[in-house]
């Protein structure tokens, strides 16, 4: 799940790939290494750390710079996160230098023969050994860097974006891909290689995306030669014009991406239904459902894959695509799904979840139901992600570039999208009214507003956290549709400020949870109006009783919760479909702020990465 970088062309590398590593630390943060060549030697510096770190150390210990470079920023998967460990890796002769996102999942029989005929490794990683039997190819087989790439990467079981150079050949950078991001900038003789975009975008708006399987020679001041791994058949580059601009990837005055993030959920959502959403004339216009409306309405079933935040967003959907286009709906962990033997069939409909669209699990769920011969579906934000494009139509979600590991306006836009796809699947089919079909488009189109006025609650929310973060654990409860927002609300405050949070059903307290409760427990209860209130009402009667802490996400106007809770957060009413869009910003940032109280590193919190590209 690593960040890959590389330059070729005619300015100093050195500032560029350490730039490109810093935009894609959110890939992972264990390590972090780069190599330049100076026309001379290869220059090498790497240390465990961030990439602040390595900035450090580089700059004491490297004098040169050279117009060629490649860097790394590792989230470990062979090796603990060392600087032994950390990329780039040199094959034994020193000529080859490499970096790795991805796994080599038969590196140790690989490894066993490369030591039998000689070979030694300095470190416990898979990409090691990849250098070395690419330079052992070298020189069996006397070919060039390219074809040695190729035959090597015939040898592996696994996954990767690499990049290797050989210092012998200075003018070429070798990439290839399988199951891991890697895009090429195109720019005026220089050429630049990065996990995502981001790393390039000052300089080109011209990418060129591998395809799975695919591998590349990129040469200064010449060209990108395309070719299939397995076969050599020369392949076409598709040289796209990125729309990303640098504004949308820099912190915008917010302390933390995570914060700026939260802050853009009322554009993210206006930007996800602008053009699709006609309310005056009652239309709602997707291409990927359109196009494939039969198929997708008449569906037997509907299953929802997708991992972590993506999955909340899943469930979210499912009551929604239950409730207005009454199809039955299934949500999947992609992991589970894609190891056992699901019963799917060809009237199934097979919908991912992933706001990279690279999310290795997810990708695997998606190929096992196209081969079972379901209609597969993607719902992801990265255009041109591997998920998007193995997908036979798909929505993406136009939130804008997430940096923040802990996902927030990616949840947001996932069930705006799904829900949009919802009410034009109700329509179709004629399981909602003509009147709450437009009452809903109506309702959507003013949900950006209630988000603005559901994040002033900010100063409360900083009290509240004052009060709480020192809890070791914390419960969130809701019915219904909130139901997968406490569960979310809870993943939250796990991921960025490491207390135990746990989300359940309110009604599911009795069963169990109920036992957890005494006057230590602080309790996020979602109660609005809309959705199973009094219910929920005698939940928290029950909380209360056994002197828990309440801290109740009421609607606006709300007296009777905040006469029985310790606080009370008020978001605006909506319809019950469209809570989840605001009951979850109270939720952000309530874990938002008790993560920065306690110190926490928000953006990048400790073993999680952004984008999960590995199993
Ligand atoms: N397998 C490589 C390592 O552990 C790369 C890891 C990754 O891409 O996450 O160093």
């Amino acid at each position: 799940m690593c960040g890959i970088v590389g330059y070729i062309g005619h300015r100093e590398a050195y500032p560029i790939v350490l730039k490109g590593l810093q935009r894609l630390e959110y890939r992972g943060y264990d390590s972090a290494g780069i190599a330049l060549y100076d026309g001379e030697e290869l220059k090498m510096c790497k240390t465990k750390g961030k990439v602040a770190d390595l900035k450090n150390k580089f700059e004491e210990e490297v004098t040169t710079n050279g117009t060629v470079g490649i860097g790394h920023t590792r989230w470990a998967t062979h090796g603990e996160p060392n600087d032994v460990n950390s990329h780039p890796h040199y094959s034994n002769s020193g000529d080859l230098v490499i970096i790795h996102n991805g796994i080599i999942e038969n590196y140790d029989s690989l490894k066993k023969e490369l030591k039998k005929r000689g070979y030694t490794f300095k470190s416990d990683t898979d990409t090691e050994v990849l250098v070395n039997l690419i330079e052992d190819v070298i020189i069996n087989e006397k070919v060039k860097l390219g074809k040695a790439v190729q035959i090597a990467l015939n040898q592996t079981i696994g996954a990767y974006a690499i990049a290797v150079f050989n210092k012998t050949k200075p003018d070429e950078i070798v990439v290839a891909r399988l199951g891991s991001p890697l895009a090429i900038g195109v720019g005026e003789d220089e050429f630049f290689v990065a996990s995502d975009a981001s790393p390039f975008l000052e300089f080109t708006n011209n990418a060129i995306y591998l395809e799975d399987g695919e591998m590349a020679v990129i040469r200064r001041d010449k060209d990108v030669k395309v070719r299939k791994i397995h076969d050599d058949s020369l392949v076409d580059p598709y040289v796209q014009e990125l729309q990303m601009n640098l504004e949308q990837i820099e912190k915008g005055g917010y302390e933390h991406f995570m914060l700026k993030e939260i802050h853009e959920q009322p554009n993210a959502i206006s930007d996800t239904y602008r053009g699709r959403m006609l309310v005056d004339q009652g239309i709602i216009r997707m291409a990927g459902v359109d196009d494939n409306m039969e198929r997708i309405a008449n569906a037997k079933r509907i299953i929802i894959v997708a991992c972590g935040t993506s999955w909340h967003a899943g469930l979210v959907a499912e009551y929604i695509f239950e409730d207005i286009a009454r199809i039955p709906v299934e949500v999947e962990y992609a992991s589970e799904f894609r190891y056992r033997n699901p019963v799917i069939s060809e009237n199934d409909v097979v919908i991912s979840i992933s706001q990279s669209g690279e999310t290795a699990d997810t990708m695997a769920a998606i190929k096992l139901a196209k081969e079972k011969g379901a209609f597969t579906f993607g719902v992801c934000n990265v255009v041109g992600s591997s998920i998007s494009r193995e997908t036979h139509a798909g929505a993406y979600t136009h939130a804008g570039p997430e940096i923040g590991v802990a996902s927030t306006k990616a949840f947001t836009t996932q069930i705006t999208v799904l829900t949009l796809m919802a009410l034009k699947l109700g329509k179709f089919k004629g399981t909602i009214s003509h009147s709450d079909f437009q009452f809903h488009l109506q309702e959507l189109e003013r949900i950006p507003e209630k988000v603005k006025e559901a994040l002033k609650s900010d100063e409360l929310i900083q009290e509240i956290a004052a009060k709480y973060k020192d809890a070791p654990n914390c419960l969130y409860l809701g019915r219904g549709y909130n139901f997968p927002v406490a569960l979310e609300g809870a993943l939250k405050l796990k991921e960025i400020s490491y207390i135990h949070a746990e989300g359940y059903p309110a009604a599911e307290m009795k069963h169990g949870p109920i036992a957890l409760i005494d006057e230590q427990m602080p309790v996020v209860v979602i109660a609005t109006k809309k959705g199973h209130y009094e219910k929920v009402v005698s939940n928290i009667q029950e909380i209360k009783s056994r002197k828990g802490k309440i801290i109740g996400i009421v609607t606006k106007g709300d007296e009777e919760v905040r006469d029985l809770a310790d606080y009370v957060i008020e978001v605006p009413e909506t319809l019950e479909s469209l809570t989840p869009l605001l009951t979850t910003i109270p939720l952000q940032l309530l874990s938002y702020h008790i993560a920065v109280l306690l110190g926490k590193n928000v953006d990048q919190p400790r073993n999680l990465a952004k984008s999960v590209t590995v199993e």
